[in-house]
């Protein structure tokens, strides 16, 4: 299956070489292989075409039960875990990355999109142009930035910018706003391409009928968000009981914010409205808000990068068992490989494990 799927990778790569200078799924697949526990790969575009061959094309790791899609069948339990739709956000993509990497997934289904903006990954504060590279053992990442690189655009940003769901009364946004992913859920289908990529994410989350969705994100250490938990009220159970077990396991408390209507646009209030248990997840990151690149990430003292990686991935150990364990009529869903301890997650990092 290993060499099925880097055969994948290869395969996706050539030909969107063909197409575009670098799509989504070459800068995706140059930072993970995936592993044992992935049991196939889709192009985001499969379920939205007009993504196909641009930079906002971007792999759907799909784990365990396959068989989505069987006529009769019954469709087994299904999350989501998110991440990268703000590409200087590292640390949940690099928890996508161990999940891809390192977890099984025996029973039900996980759908794993480790960078929902790959557009927000090839460019930075410091070089229009270019992605920052991270280096991280033997690992390079790309630290990216908040929006979709504007070069990569199909339309110019708007004078202001409303999200498409929002209320008569919501104040508008900055223009530049339109490049931002978490204010244009659900998406539009003749938007901009930062739209267009909220659609494809929304039709993809309906087609695999997924129950549970995380969007794992980071906010500046002076940020209120930090070591937040974002759901709807009807959610707020499950991310209180999850909590719970996250300080449990790393010491660190999260507390809650309950979604609302001005959220519009947000992933965890819009994907809530198609009757999914959606949680945002922040962590800090020492580097924000202004990406500064002289700050130190994998053994940063306040906010060392495996700890921010390790809290992701116990996030979404609990909240997804939580989650579950609320819905009523959801069928078994088992994930199995996450780490152990923030000393495990830093090997990994360094390519030591
Ligand atoms: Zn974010």
């Amino acid at each position: 299956m290993k060499r099925l799927l880097a055969a994948w990778c290869f395969l996706v790569v050539f030909s969107s070489v063909q197409v575009h200078a670098q799509t989504g799924l070459e800068l995706v697949c140059s930072e993970v292989v995936a592993g044992e526990g992935v049991t196939a790969v889709r192009p985001l575009s499969d379920f939205f075409p007009g993504l196909r061959g641009t930079p906002f094309d971007t792999p759907v790791f799909v784990m365990g039960d396959g068989a989505r899609g069987t006529e009769g069948a019954e469709a087994p339990p299904c999350a989501a875990i998110v991440a990268g739709t703000h590409a200087n956000e590292i640390a949940g993509v690099l928890a996508s990355y161990w999940i891809i990497e390192r977890c099984r997934v025996p029973e039900g289904r996980l759908v794993v999109v480790p960078r929902v903006n790959a557009s927000g990954a090839t460019w930075s504060l410091q070089d229009a142009s270019g992605p920052r590279f991270l280096e991280l053992g033997s690992r390079t990442i790309r630290y990216g930035t908040r929006l979709s690189n504007p070069a990569q655009e199909r339309l110019a940003d708007p004078g202001s910018f409303v999200p498409p769901q929002a209320s008569g009364n919501f104040p508008a946004l900055a223009g530049q706003e339109a490049r931002n992913l978490n204010r244009q859920y659900p998406g539009r289908q003749d938007g901009n391409r930062t739209a267009q990529t909220a659609y494809a994410l929304t039709l993809m989350l309906q087609a695999e009928e997924v129950r549970i969705a995380l969007d794992l994100h980071e906010a500046s250490m002076t940020s209120s968000l930090v070591w937040s938990m974002i759901t709807r009220p009807e959610h707020l159970d499950a991310a209180a009981l999850a909590a719970l077990d996250i300080e449990d396991e790393t010491g660190v408390s999260f507390h809650l914010e309950d979604s609302r209507d001005e959220f519009a646009g947000y992933s965890h209030w819009e994907w809530g409205k198609l009757g999914i248990s959606a949680f945002l997840v922040e962590t800090p990151n020492p580097a924000q808000p202004t990406d500064d690149p002289t700050i130190e990430q994998l053994h940063n003292a306040a906010a060392p990068l495996a700890k921010r990686v390790y809290v992701h991935l116990c996030a979404a150990k609990a909240l997804i068992a939580n989650a579950a364990d609320l819905l009523q009529d959801a069928g078994a869903l088992r994930i199995e490989g996450f780490p152990s301890s923030v000393e495990e997650v830093g090997r990994w990092l360094e390519g030591t494990l």
